[in-house]
């Protein structure tokens, strides 16, 4: 008679995904070299899901938080499209889930073209801010663009560098707090992957290269929020004080926006 678990024979969603990772051996050996996350409390676990070789083939079972009593982390069996809308709806045990239990290894892919998405987008807004009838066709003025995404790389720079800084600062200060697996790597992975607000951006183009402040108030809520939830998962550091500073760091990045508007001349020829 086959235990409670044989019930997972019909192949749930993302189930690929979990059998991938277990050829590479990381959910269950006698010797981990990882310690998962669990996605609701937080607390440290070696394994995430225990396998059963039963006739043919194998067959998995999640397993359980000793702290909550919860499944460790039930995404890997999800979709990365339900993972993505979680992400979207502020899930903090999705941001656990992407930032400290994922490999995530290509979210330097993200770190890169999200800020071009926002160089592009601010470079089209700029140029339906012109009201100039003889302006060149803004297609043309590719030394612009340049600066632009320089403009955007430094705005970027300074958010990254502060968020690192302070989670620095924090795991020297508040030791006992840190949890054991944290590492500056997940910080920037999160703040890579919270750049997704550009890609809101990108689609608000379709309608107008005019920007309204709702958009700017739309756009930096939601990179407000999102690295906040990022913070925690991966710093464990409190709301309030995520949102401080999360809340300094854009307000860095706003200032040095500013201040590269204020020096730097735009190459409008
Ligand atoms: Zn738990």
């Amino acid at each position: 008679m086959y235990p409670d678990f044989c019930r997972f024979q019909p192949e749930p969603v993302g189930m690929g995904k979990v059998k991938e990772r277990r050829r590479s051996s990381s959910g269950l050996s006698s010797k981990p070299d990882k310690m998962y996350t669990c996605v609701h409390c937080g607390h440290l676990s070696p394994h995430i899901y225990k396998t059963y070789a039963l006739s043919s083939e194998n067959l998995m079972k999640l397993l359980e938080c000793r702290k909550c009593g919860k499944l460790v982390d039930k995404y890997i069996e999800y979709d990365v499209i339900i993972v993505a809308v979680n992400l979207l709806l502020l899930h903090q045990p999705a941001y656990r889930h992407v930032l400290l239990n994922d490999p995530f290894s290509s979210f330097w892919k993200l770190g890169i073209i999200f800020p071009f998405c926002e160089a592009y987008c601010h470079w089209c807004f700029q140029k339906g801010m012109e009201t100039s009838p003889n302006r060149v066709d803004f297609y043309e003025l590719e030394n612009d663009f340049y600066r632009v995404l320089l403009r955007t790389a430094i705005g970027a720079g300074v958010f990254h560098l502060f968020i690192l800084i302070t989670s620095f600062i924090r795991s020297c200060l508040f030791r006992n707090m840190v949890r054991q697996n944290f590492s500056y790597m997940s910080v920037l992975k999160g703040t890579c992957m919270c750049g997704f607000y550009s890609v809101f951006e990108l689609v608000s183009l379709v309608w107008s290269f005019k920007r309204m402040d709702s958009q700017y108030v739309f756009i930096y809520g939601i990179q407000w929020f999102t690295n906040v939830q990022s913070y925690i998962a991966t710093t464990t550091a409190s709301s309030p004080t995520s949102y401080l500073i999360v809340g300094i760091a854009i307000g860095l990045k706003l200032i040095a926006l500013q201040l590269f508007d204020d020096h730097v001349p735009v190459l409008d020829f």
